[in-house]
């Protein structure tokens, strides 16, 4: 029997074939893991794969899928994820494994833990297929900032993918991955599956554990999720979400699973539409996708109502002092002592701190934590970082205004589609221009999810829907009602066609 319908039909005809033993756990890892082989050295998606791990745990995964089908009455113990493998962005430490971050700094460390991620990832049954490539300390927005080189886009390998979960996001673009685990702080997960043309969340500041998930910009980083839809997304929430004591952010509530917002109709749902979000800087090819989108949704009952989110054009400038700012603190602790890179040439305590530090950061890593130092200066302080924390709460406010005439917000993720590997890498606010309606989600702390919704050129275009706090079920309902009437997420890239992926 060919995999290959099951490998590429979405996680739920996976799970089912799984939990009825028409197929293994082994024989689906190693399915993707031979897809790996053929297409990672053409993305370079993937910074470790480690097949013997994954078939460990994969046989694992059978010997347990097997107790449950002989255990009388436990048919449907099973867990979630039951053998589906999972690739997790570098950024989750998982106990055993490598964990670079996309960093020179770790590329020696190894996890002696789980994040609060990978433990329910476990929990729940799924397996660890490899280990995805991101921009160095999630910090980009196209993946061209890793140490272990720039990821390439599936649907033209000439291009970025996005970042900084550019290597998930071309993973499940690809076929290499079912779903495939992120983070976004500024955008980083709606981003790349924008332009990789796949199904992302990032969920409610608070919704998922930070525990184990490697420190970027604390007050704004959120784990989630790529799939190939936005049904697949609602059975990845359900098992990755939910209170964790150990991230003093996290929030505990008892919310209806996720699955169950799926399949239901979205008629009489208003849909608020930034007017800010479609004026100078949105290019016509991405902003064409968009509307087209959005008379869908129209044709589908949801009513279209207009609404303003002034502060959001100082949304840049905000969380480039803000995030710069925490990520000047949380990569402190980098200093050569404890974990990671060390120089090999020193010959007292502060030359250790600075070569090692040298040597271990990038390029884009100094400059963010060069900022962050200034702006949390004596002096400065109240000028910038206090000021951008002002901004912030305008922003909030602009959302929580919004959100009393509308019942979820729609419209672009980005103002271009992919870009050229290299074109803006000597231009970095052209580059964090890439993040300009992503970003004022993040400073507030809504869910948002992209979903394809057309091309620009050949090259996929995201279609952004932000909720209020805690209205993830809301999005993947208007998600899913969409998906259900368009293909544009059913569409495969054929830059890899005939590559075996
Ligand atoms: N591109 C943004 C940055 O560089 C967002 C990154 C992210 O969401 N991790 O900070």
């Amino acid at each position: 029997m060919s995999l290959q319908p099951l490998l590429d039909g979405g996680l739920r005809p996976l799970v089912q074939a799984l939990a009825r033993r028409s197929v293994s756990a082994t024989e689906v890892a190693q399915a993707y893991l031979d897809r790996i082989a053929v297409a990672n050295p053409l993305l370079n998606a993937l910074i470790t794969v480690d097949p013997a791990a994954t078939l460990r745990e994969a046989a694992l995964a059978d010997t347990r899928l097997a107790s449950a089908s002989t255990t009388p009455g436990s048919g449907s113990a099973a867990a979630a994820l039951a053998g589906v493998p999972i690739v997790h962005k570098d950024i989750f430490c998982a106990e055993g494994w490598r964990t670079t971050c996309g960093s020179r700094m770790l590329d020696n460390f190894i996890a002696p833990y789980d994040a609060g991620v990978i433990e329910r990832f476990k929990a729940a049954g799924a397996t660890t297929l490899a280990r995805a490539n991101m921009d160095e300390f999630a910090m980009g927005s196209s993946n061209e900032h890793s140490w272990y080189g720039p990821v390439r886009n599936p649907w033209d390998l000439q291009r970025v993918p996005g970042g900084s979960s550019g290597g998930s996001a071309a993973c499940v673009a690809a076929g290499l991955a079912p779903a495939a685990t992120g983070t976004d702080t500024g955008g980083s997960i709606r981003q790349p599956a924008a332009w990789c043309g796949v199904s992302g969340i990032k969920p409610t500041y608070g919704r998922v554990s930070r525990y184990g998930m490697i420190a970027y910009a604390s007050s704004l980083d959120q784990g989630g999720a790529f799939a190939r839809s936005a049904d697949d997304l609602a059975l990845l929430l359900d098992v990755m979400s939910g209170h964790d004591v150990r991230d003093s952010t996290s929030v505990a509530r008892e919310d209806a699973p996720f699955s169950a917002s799926v399949g239901r109709d979205v008629r009489g749902l208003r849909v608020g539409i930034p007017r800010e979000w479609f004026g100078t800087g949105l290019s016509a090819g991405v902003g064409a996708a968009v509307k087209a989108a959005l008379a869908q949704l129209q044709a589908l009952g949801c009513e279209l109502v207009d609404v303003s989110l002034p502060a959001s054009s100082h949304a840049i400038p905000a969380y480039y002092v803000i995030a710069p700012a925490e990520a000047s603190s949380n990569l402190s602790r980098f200093d050569g002592v404890r974990f990671g890179h060390r120089t090999a040439d020193y010959h007292d305590l502060n030359e250790l701190y600075e070569r090692s530090r040298a040597e271990g950061f990038g390029a884009e890593v100094k400059r963010r934590i060069l900022i962050g130092s200034y702006v949390l200066s004596h002096g400065y302080y109240d000028a910038y970082y206090l000021q951008a924390q002002k901004v912030r709460r305008l922003i909030a406010n602009d959302f929580a205004l919004a959100f009393e005439s509308c019942d979820l917000i729609a419209g672009p993720v980005t103002p271009e589609s992919a870009f050229m590997l290299g074109s803006n890498s000597s231009d970095p606010t052209s580059m964090y221009l890439a993040d300009i309606y992503t970003i004022p989600v993040n400073l507030a702390g809504l869910p948002a999810l992209s979903v394809p919704a057309g091309f620009d050129a050949g090259l996929p275009v995201g279609l952004q829907l932000v909720g209020p706090w805690w209205q993830e079920g809301r999005l993947l309902q208007v998600a899913d009602a969409y998906q259900r009437s368009t293909d544009w997420h059913l569409q495969r890239p054929a830059a890899l066609k005939g590559e075996g992926a």
